[in-house]
């Protein structure tokens, strides 16, 4: 009797042991968040720590990220060309079909035969001035997934000074916790924070804002304002702040709600891993579990989260 005790003890540890590591996402190193990789310029406040609950309910220590939501690196906009006669310089970018294109002159006047569908006509034919959300009122009715009817066949654009408050808190686990099953972000969800202090935003509802026959033009960044996120990226264009690995690995570009690292598409040979799961994420003995960023065509980062989320407000 007096032996069955300690063995029992045993069991139970050894049990607990195995449970956890098969939590943590196979047998690789776990790499969190690095609170120096972000530019002071892309903080609101410094970055501490706070106890929190994951989304899968486990309770642990979350970094507290609050960016300015501005980016730290670079300019908002252009968004919309003004008349048909602008160039690529004076606008930015339309995501359609994988590919990313100039949102110029030219652009605007051939959207009828670009999606074939003669109802759009985004400018005046006399004047060749083009349909722009140019006022808070128009923003606020357009830029959004019901786009008020009045809007249609606009070019939808918000200037960031709308936004009273442009400030961004997240909570990223510090140490991230890998599950087996995969998560998505939510409608309002958030897909995580780049280096440049501005949101990954999940795709944006491009079947939407198309049905009103509008163009929610992003910026030559990936970007664009809406009156609820402030400026958030859609689409990685190479305008983040970037870490360069020094393995010739692909830079990391920021962090996913989970905890774990964002970095670019390909690596430095040029190659895209050809191992991405189905949130685009993979491990390695340098970085544990992290993600590659999809093609700026692609209105997307990622495809999912591979680890419990953390909360951003
Ligand atoms: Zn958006
Ligand atoms: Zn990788």
């Amino acid at each position: 009797m007096p032996t069955r005790t300690p063995l029992g003890l045993l069991l139970i540890v050894a049990l607990a042991a195995a449970c956890s590591t098969s939590t943590s996402g196979e047998d690789e190193p776990v790499t969190g968040l690095n609170p120096d990789d972000f530019p002071a310029e892309a903080l609101a406040a410094e970055i501490t720590t706070e106890a929190c609950t994951l989304s899968g309910g486990t309770k642990t220590t979350c970094y507290r990220v609050t960016i300015t939501g501005a980016p730290a690196n670079h300019a908002v906009g252009p968004f919309c060309p003004r008349t048909i006669d602008d160039g690529p310089a004076d606008a930015g970018v339309w995501i359609e079909d994988g590919q990313v294109w100039d949102l110029d002159g030219a652009f605007i006047t051939g959207l009828a035969s670009f999606y074939d569908d003669a109802s759009w006509q985004l400018y005046d034919p006399v004047s060749g001035e083009v349909n722009v959300t140019d006022t808070q009122e128009s923003c606020n009715a357009a830029a959004r997934p019901d786009v008020d009817p009045a809007y249609q066949n606009y070019c939808v654009e918000c200037s960031l000074d709308y936004i009273a408050d442009s400030t961004i808190t997240f909570l990223i686990p510090t140490e991230p916790v890998f599950q087996d099953t995969t998560s998505d972000f939510g409608m309002m969800g958030k897909v995580g924070v780049s280096l440049s202090g501005v949101v990954f935003d999940p795709p944006a509802p491009v079947d939407a804002i198309l049905g009103a026959h509008t163009i929610a033009a992003f910026d030559d960044c990936g970007g664009h304002v809406n009156p609820h996120t402030g400026y958030h990226y859609h689409a990685a264009t190479g305008c983040s702040v970037e870490v360069a690995q020094d393995d010739g690995h692909a830079p990391l570009l920021g962090y996913a709600m989970d905890g774990f690292g964002i970095y670019g598409m390909v690596d430095g040979d040029g190659s895209e891993p050809s191992d991405l799961d189905e949130c685009r994420g993979h491990s390695d003995d340098a970085r544990g579990y992290h993600y590659h960023v999809a093609s700026a065509g692609e209105n997307m980062f990622i495809g999912c989260l591979h680890g419990e989320a953390g909360s951003a407000q």
